[in-house]
C-alpha cells in the first residue's frame, strides 16, 4: 500500500510501505477514504517534534470503513463507516477515566507521530472502541474529518477553556484552521461579539463568513481596547502559536476575563504577572482529548454548525505530495483544510 513517509526534516515521500497487520486484540485496521493535513505535520517535517522519527507515516485526521478487528474490539464492526479521533485512547487507565485522552497512559496523540497515521491507504487505530466513532449515515465523510481534531480543538482548548458565555466579546487571534474552528464552536455558547484578529485579508473575510462580528488585520492591542470602550475582552483565544500573538492576549484580556492559549509553541513566551494577577486573569492551554466529539458529532449532523465551510482544496490522496506544497504556502493559496479522497 502506499503511504506518506516522514524521512527526516524537510523529507517526505508518497511510497509503498506494508499493510499494517492488527498487534493488539484491542487494534482496528481501516481502509482511509478522507484524510487531511494539519499544521502539525508542517512542524514535524520542520523537525520541530524530534519524538516524530525518520519512517513514520505521517496523519492523525481521517475517516475511513473498518477493515478488519482484533478480537478484544466490542462495538466497532468490519464494514463501519469511522472518524478516527486525532486521540488514541484505552477509555480504561486512570487519566481516561477523569476524561483526559490526551494523557492515555497506552495512547494520547501518538497517530501519525510515535505510531503510523492516517495519510495512507490503511492505518491501524489502537483501542479501537475508544478511539474510533461510527459516523451517522446522513453525515458526510468530508465534514466528519473536521472532527477528528480541529473543532474539538477550538471547542475544548478554545471554547471550554476560555469559557466563553452568553453575551461575552471573544477575540481569538489567528484565522487558520485552529482559530476558525475556535470561532464556530464558541459561537455554540452566544457570544456577543467575535473579534478575529490575523494580517490575512482573506482569513478575515472567512472569518465573517462564518459569524465573526469584526475582524482586524493592524494593530489589534489599540484597537481592541478601542472598541471595547478601554475594558478588554472576555475571551482572549490565542490560535498561531508565537510570542507576539500571546502577548496580545494579555494586552486586551479584561479584569476577570479568560486567556486560552490554542497555538503550539516552539519557544517561551513572557507572561506578563505582574498585571494578570491583579487582573483575576486566568490562563489556560492544553492538548484536545476529544471527549466532545460525540456532542459535536451531532452539532455537525444536525447542519448546527457547517464543517465543511473549513474545506478550501479537494485533491485525490495520491497527490497527497502536491497537496503537502499547496498547504505549506497557505497563505498564497488561501488554504484552509484540504481534502484528501482515496480513489
Ligand atoms: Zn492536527
Ligand atoms: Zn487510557
Amino acid at each position: 500500500m502506499k503511504a506518506l513517509v516522514y524521512h527526516g526534516p524537510g523529507e517526505r515521500v508518497w511510497e509503498e510501505k506494508p499493510y499494517p497487520v492488527i498487534q493488539q486484540a484491542t487494534d482496528a485496521i481501516v481502509r482511509v477514504t478522507h484524510t487531511t493535513i494539519c499544521g502539525t505535520d508542517l512542524h514535524i517535517l520542520k523537525g520541530d517534534v524530534p519524538t516524530c522519527e525518520a519512517g513514520r507515516t505521517l496523519g492523525h485526521e481521517g475517516v475511513g470503513v473498518v477493515e478488519s478487528v482484533g478480537e478484544g474490539v466490542g462495538t466497532i464492526k468490519v464494514g463501519d463507516r469511522v472518524l478516527i479521533s486525532c486521540i488514541s485512547s484505552c477509555g480504561r487507565c486512570d487519566y481516561c477515566k477523569r476524561g483526559i485522552y490526551a494523557h492515555c497512559r497506552d495512547g494520547g496523540w501518538i497517530l501519525g507521530h510515535r505510531i503510523d497515521g492516517t495519510q495512507a491507504e490503511y492505518v491501524r487505530i489502537p483501542h479501537a472502541d475508544n478511539s474510533l466513532y461510527q459516523v451517522p449515515e446522513r453525515l458526510p465523510s468530508e465534514a466528519a474529518v473536521m472532527l477528528s481534531d480541529i473543532l474539538p480543538t477550538g471547542h475544548e482548548i478554545g471554547a471550554l477553556n476560555g469559557e466563553v458565555g452568553l453575551g461575552d466579546t471573544v477575540a481569538i487571534v489567528g484565522a487558520g484552521p485552529i482559530g476558525l474552528a475556535a470561532l464556530l464552536t464558541a459561537r455554540f455558547y452566544s457570544p456577543a461579539r467575535i473579534i478575529a484578529i490575523d494580517p490575512d485579508e482573506n482569513r478575515l473575510a472567512m472569518a465573517r463568513t462564518l459569524g465573526a462580528t469584526d475582524t482586524l488585520s493592524g494593530d489589534a492591542v489599540s484597537s481592541v481596547m478601542a472598541m471595547t470602550d478601554g475594558e478588554g475582552v472576555d475571551v482572549a483565544m490565542e490560535a498561531v502559536g508565537i510570542p507576539e500573538t500571546f502577548d496580545t492576549c494579555q494586552q486586551i484580556v479584561r479584569p476577570g476575563g479568560h486567556i486560552a492559549n490554542i497555538g503550539v509553541h516552539g519557544t517561551s513566551v513572557s507572561l506578563r504577572l505582574e498585571d494578570l494577577w491583579i487582573k483575576n486573569v486566568t490562563v489556560r492551554t492544553g492538548l484536545v482529548n476529544t471527549n466532545t466529539i460525540p456532542v459535536l458529532m451531532r452539532f455537525v449532523e444536525a447542519g448546527g454548525v457547517d464543517a465543511a465551510s473549513l474545506i478550501t482544496h479537494r485533491l485525490e490522496l495520491a497527490d497527497i505530495e502536491h497537496a503537502y506544497d499547496l498547504f505549506a504556502d497557505a497563505a498564497q493559496q488561501r488554504a484552509i483544510k484540504m481534502i484528501l479522497t482515496a480513489a
